[in-house]
């Protein structure tokens, strides 16, 4: 495996919690040279990671070779609306010691904003799992060909095969606002990524157009269907969270991502209470999508959870596999 060290993988022990949060994580990756100097303490689980099958930059195999590098115990290969980089990932990870964890992320629209649905532990070979998120992918080829036109419109002309390319639709890849941001840098009508949300693709951009309807208790409700533990991501990204959160949970939530991104210590510590308040499992990763750290993601092991997660993580999910659980059908 490129990149591996191929050393033995010992869990190490997580930090006591304050620790953990505070500076002996690195929140970004080390720059060259910078590593023996400041020693980073990775997390040793990380639940929020895209790859090329998504949005990300690195490929499945190249994600677990640095999580195999870091001494990872979990990871969770989260991309939006596929799990088609997994078994690429299992293979990797194979006598690694790595746990990889079938999982997705769903992200859908609501009055007030986004709300993005992780889904883990499914049975990723599920059929109507797996019918439901070509359907999404497919609306994702559209809406990306919407964005596209609509720049266009603005006088802005990007090549609609580039973004497919880009975004590897050939081979399945799901297209996404990212790679739309990626053919407007190379075309030189932004400096960056960031620019291309900020001026046009963002949610009050003026070449903005929304996904496919798809309410997140339908999103829920699918992960469940498929045998997984759906939780919801970042909960701070939309803003009436907590207003939504009854009727999720009564749709079959079970998680709450607390652990996020650069969430700070007293961002996490409320949403941990929340979520142990209303049953949930608490999770968390860094949401890497490859190169530089964002506002709001880290890299890969760069968000500190706390490992006990993973074992309220199993247990959920072998709750939501009982028929007796299992939630009421969409
Ligand atoms: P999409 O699923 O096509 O709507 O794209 C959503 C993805 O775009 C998110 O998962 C992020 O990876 C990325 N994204 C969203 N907002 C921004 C932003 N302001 N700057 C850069 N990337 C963003
Ligand atoms: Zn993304
Ligand atoms: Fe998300
Ligand atoms: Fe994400």
């Amino acid at each position: 495996m490129k990149g591996a060290k191929g050393r033995a993988l010992t869990p190490r022990r997580p930090l006591p919690r304050r620790e953990r949060r505070g500076s002996a994580v690195l929140t970004r990756a080390p720059a060259q040279g910078e590593r023996g100097l400041l020693q980073p303490e990775w997390s040793p689980v990380d639940l929020h990671l895209h790859t090329t099958a998504s949005d990300g930059v690195l490929s499945p195999s190249e994600l677990v070779a640095l999580a195999v590098e870091r001494g990872l115990v979990a990871i969770a290969l989260t991309d939006h609306d596929s799990t088609g980089g997994i078994g690429e990932a299992i293979d990797a990870a194979r006598g690694s010691g790595l746990e990889v964890i079938p999982s997705v992320e769903i992200n859908t629209d609501v009055p007030a904003g986004e709300a993005h649905i992780l889904g883990y532990y499914l049975d990723h070979a599920d059929p109507f799992l797996q019918a439901t998120l070509a359907h999404r992918r497919a609306d994702r080829v559209a809406r990306g060909y919407a964005i596209v036109e609509k720049l266009r419109g603005l006088g802005i002309d990007i090549n609609w095969d580039r973004v497919q390319e880009i975004a590897g639709a050939e081979e399945g890849g799901a297209v996404g606002r990212p790679h739309v941001a990626r053919a407007l840098e190379e075309a030189g009508y932004v400096a960056s990524v960031q620019e291309a949300f900020e001026k046009f693709i963002g949610r009050d951009g003026p070449a903005y157009v929304p996904y496919r309807k798809f309410a997140p208790e339908e999103a829920v409700a699918l992960i469940r269907r498929a045998g997984g533990v759906p939780v919801l991501a970042h909960p701070t990204s939309l803003p009436d969270w907590e207003v939504r959160l009854p009727s999720l949970i009564e749709a079959g939530l079970l998680g709450l991502e607390c652990y996020y991104g650069t969430y700070t210590p007293e961002v996490v510590q409320p949403l941990v209470d929340q979520a142990a308040a209303a049953g949930l499992v608490a999770t968390g990763g860094s949401d890497f999508h490859g190169g530089e750290p964002t506002a709001w993601s880290t890299t890969v092991g760069g968000t500190p959870v706390p490992l006990e997660v993973l074992d309220e993580l199993k247990a959920a999910a072998a709750r939501a596999k009982q028929p007796s659980d299992a939630a009421p059908s969409p």
